[in-house]
């Protein structure tokens, strides 16, 4: 329906004003498609942008299984934090701090976990995001055997990351998590089946 070039032809003017039309903008102007046209062309781009790139770094594992560096700022699939090409690395399951790659290869995570992070598990920071339970109540409820965790370190040898894997602590964390799938409000605790620790 489009061509590629950033001016649209009169018939994708016509086109798109239909479709304008259609979506109940009934006086669609022809500076209106132009502008449609001119922002899709753009968001082809960077998804042509993307499916290249990605293309690239899965020929460049097969020759690297192990991953390599990242080129770029990513997030951490694991932890969320910023990762670039002196802190990050492009694994088989993405783009990885350093932190939480060598978790990977300790094999205190697996690929599977962190692929299916959202019905698998919860991290330290989450469980405070939905749940309301601080960092230093969810150390006494690893400490009391209520939680276990899968600790991800960093160089020095201190916690970077708490993970706590659902079937780990069936009896306190429910699955999914209250953000998949529905909506709640942030720090409910209600839907916390049985909060660890009371009071503290
Ligand atoms: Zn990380």
């Amino acid at each position: 329906m489009f061509n590629s070039e950033m001016e649209p032809t009169p018939k994708e003017i016509d086109e798109i004003k239909n479709i304008l039309r259609k979506e109940g903008k009934k006086d669609a102007t022809d500076e209106d498609a132009r502008d449609l046209h001119y922002r899709m062309v753009a968001l082809a781009d960077i998804v042509i942008d993307v499916a290249v790139d990605r293309a690239r770094k899965e020929k460049k594992l097969k020759e690297n299984p192990d991953g390599f560096p990242l080129d770029n700022t990513y997030t951490c699939l694991l932890c969320h934090d910023s990762a670039n090409q002196e802190t990050g690395w492009w694994d088989k399951v993405g783009p990885l701090c350093l932190n939480c790659r060598d978790a990977v290869r300790k094999r205190v995570i697996t690929r599977r976990d962190i692929k299916n992070k959202d019905k698998a598990m919860y991290t330290d920071w989450e469980l405070k995001y939905y749940f309301n339970i601080h960092p230093a109540t969810q150390r006494k409820a690893i400490r009391d055997g209520r939680l276990k965790a899968r600790v991800v370190e960093n160089k020095l040898g201190k916690p970077h990351l708490f993970v706590y894997l659902i079937r780990e602590n069936q009896d306190y964390l429910p699955s999914p998590k209250p953000g998949y799938n529905r909506v709640v409000r942030p720090g409910d605790k209600k839907s916390f089946r049985a909060v660890p620790v009371k009071g503290t």
